[in-house]
């Protein structure tokens, strides 16, 4: 049965996870420090930070993790791409993060570096894709390891077996944990979920939950990604382009039905691309009844 989504003392308990970029500029990184203490109240899994295409985001990335990890107690991972990198460029990279603290790698193969649509060109002293990564982390040290899961398929796999396989292939070096890229119908991902656990995968395949910001730019992302946006949530952004508070009503209204509806389906992990920003996962999760902890002890440290 769904949530009575009015009745908070139907409290459900969801394990989640925040997922950051890295802040481009002083003003995005105040935005970013200011959403990470904010967020920390509701005590999350662990947050990650993620890895620019083509390794760009190296020092930034590295620089947000180093300081997530020095200055909050949120269990911190790294996003880590093999684009245009020798292993032994991956290596050092892997080094410098574990000098950090880092325990906990989202392993990825990343986008092509010609850009989405061209074809991938794995570098000829580096990893082929993230299952070859994932056994070189593997291979360095006991690391905890996510990796990508697609429950619509990466636009690049000629069919879901084969996509499915790579997953397995992933899993089979090592990694602990899937997070999915986002998807908005709930029956696409169970009957992926369904196909997963039949090919023999029993690690966790954690949602990707994506609170719609905009839904025009989330159309044209998606069709980047290969990931759908159904017809059915048009007409309920219809006419808010101008006015956001009511768009953000909506979106927290979305993003928290999808989250109600997995959980009637027996899912009660999930991870929230944040976009950088708190009020729409603040909304999303206080729809849901969620509680903040009293003291955002997490956070204690994390100044402005
Ligand atoms: P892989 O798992 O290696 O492959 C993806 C798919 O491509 C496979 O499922 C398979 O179907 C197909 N494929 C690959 N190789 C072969 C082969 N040899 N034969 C047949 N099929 C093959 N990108 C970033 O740049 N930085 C990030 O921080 C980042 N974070 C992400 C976090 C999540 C949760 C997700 C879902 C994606 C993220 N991405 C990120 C995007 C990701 O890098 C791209 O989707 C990239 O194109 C594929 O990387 P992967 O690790 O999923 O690749």
């Amino acid at each position: 049965m769904a949530l009575d989504l009015a009745n908070p003392a139907q409290t459900p308990h969801l394990r989640l996870s925040f997922e950051f970029f890295p802040p481009k500029s002083e003003e995005m990184e105040g935005q970013l420090w200011a959403t990470v203490r904010d967020l920390a109240g509701w005590q999350p899994d662990f947050v990650s930070v993620t890895y620019g295409a083509g390794g760009t985001t190296r020092a930034p990335t590295l620089s947000t993790v180093r300081r997530l990890i020095a200055e909050t107690t949120l269990p911190t991972a790294a996003h880590l791409t093999c684009v245009d990198a020798t292993k032994a460029d991956v290596a050092h990279v892997v080094e410098e993060f574990r000098a950090a603290g880092v325990k906990h790698f989202v392993a990825l193969r990343g986008d092509p570096s010609g850009g989405v649509g061209t074809a991938y060109q794995p570098h000829p002293g580096g990893y082929e894709n993230a299952a070859a990564l994932v056994r070189g982390l593997r291979d360095i040290d006991d690391f905890e390891i996510s990796v990508s899961a697609y429950p619509e398929k990466h636009p690049e796999s000629p069919d879901e077996v084969l996509d499915i396989d790579m997953l397995k292939r992933k899993v089979d070096n090592g990694a602990t944990r899937a997070l999915t890229q986002f998807f908005f119908d709930n029956d696409i991902f169970e009957r992926y979920l369904n196909r997963v656990r039949a090919a023999g995968i029993t690690i966790p395949i954690v949602p990707g939950i994506m609170p719609i910001q905009n839904l025009t730019q989330l159309k044209r992302f998606a069709s980047m990604c290969g990931a759908t946006v159904p017809a059915r949530l048009d007409p309920r952004f219809a006419g808010l382009d101008d006015k956001p508070e009511e768009r953000a009503n909506v979106a927290a209204d979305v993003a928290a039905e999808q989250i109600d509806d997995l959980t009637t389906r027996g899912v009660n992990e999930f991870h929230l691309y944040t976009m950088n920003r708190a009020p729409l996962v603040n909304a999303t999760l206080a729809r849901l009844g969620l509680v903040r902890a009293a003291s955002a002890d997490n956070s204690a440290g994390a100044a402005a």
